[in-house]
């Protein structure tokens, strides 16, 4: 099963992928990991989307696109949670043209959305660990000590994307570029829309039991 989580910077995708990857052993693909790990790693790829992801900008499709091939090519469980990716309407067209080619395609594209004045609310608290990657919120799910994280003791930073400057950016980026997708995946009749004023346990559920139905999509009207 190929799922896609949609959504809004801040939406909280990363943690329902997460979430997903313990529960079912889904494999996760984040694009966003994958770049911030070349971006780490000094490769020229890196080199190149860094400049991008400081200012809140979109890498450019061929850059992901390539990343996600190499993946693709390198193998792949059989259930993958995409997250972040597709975020535009040529990377979807690049995806079903991948997945084709692996006699495969997207089963389900689960939509959560949130406002801009939310997603700077949640974001501009969020930190995380620059040595294992976990994601902590200083509002509703702070570290036991201040700037340390609980897992390994690695330092908690503030990603340069999360300032409220850049996170406008991607709120303006994604309206432009990602929301058209909602409309693309609709028109195929596999978008799930779940409802954000829910609490994250609740669109867990929701989440969980759009996949215990088998997606059933195409069944429901969505905003
Ligand atoms: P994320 O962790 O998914 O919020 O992604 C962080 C940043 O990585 C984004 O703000 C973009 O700059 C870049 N990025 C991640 N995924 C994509 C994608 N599918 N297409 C273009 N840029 C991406």
């Amino acid at each position: 099963m190929i799922i896609v989580l949609l959504g809004a910077p801040g939406a909280g995708k990363g943690t329902q992928a997460k979430r997903l990857v313990e529960k079912r052993g889904f494999g996760h693909v984040s694009t966003g990991d994958l770049l911030r790990d070349a971006v780490s790693r000094g490769t020229e790829l890196g080199r190149r989307a860094d400049e991008y992801m400081k200012g809140g900008r979109l890498v450019p499709d061929e850059i992901v696109l390539g990343l996600v091939e190499e993946l693709f090519e390198a193998g792949t469980s059989a259930d993958i949670i995409l997250d972040g990716f597709p975020r535009t309407v040529p990377q979807a067209e690049g995806l079903d043209a991948l997945l084709s080619k692996h006699e495969t395609a997207v089963d389900c594209v689960v939509f959560i959305d949130i406002t801009v004045d939310e997603a700077i609310r949640r974001l501009s608290s969020r930190v995380s660990c620059s040595d294992c990657g976990a994601v902590y919120n200083l509002m509703w799910k702070p570290p036991a000590t201040d700037g340390v994280c609980d897992v390994c003791g690695g330092e908690l930073t503030r990603r340069s994307d999360d300032e409220p400057e850049a996170i406008e950016r991607r709120f303006t980026e994604y309206h432009a570029a990602t929301k058209p997708l909602t409309d693309y995946y609709r028109s195929r009749g596999i978008l799930r829309a779940v409802d954000t004023s829910l609490t994250s346990e609740e669109i867990q559920s929701e989440i969980d039991g759009i996949l215990d139905g088998g997606c059933g999509c195409g069944t429901r009207e969505t905003g």
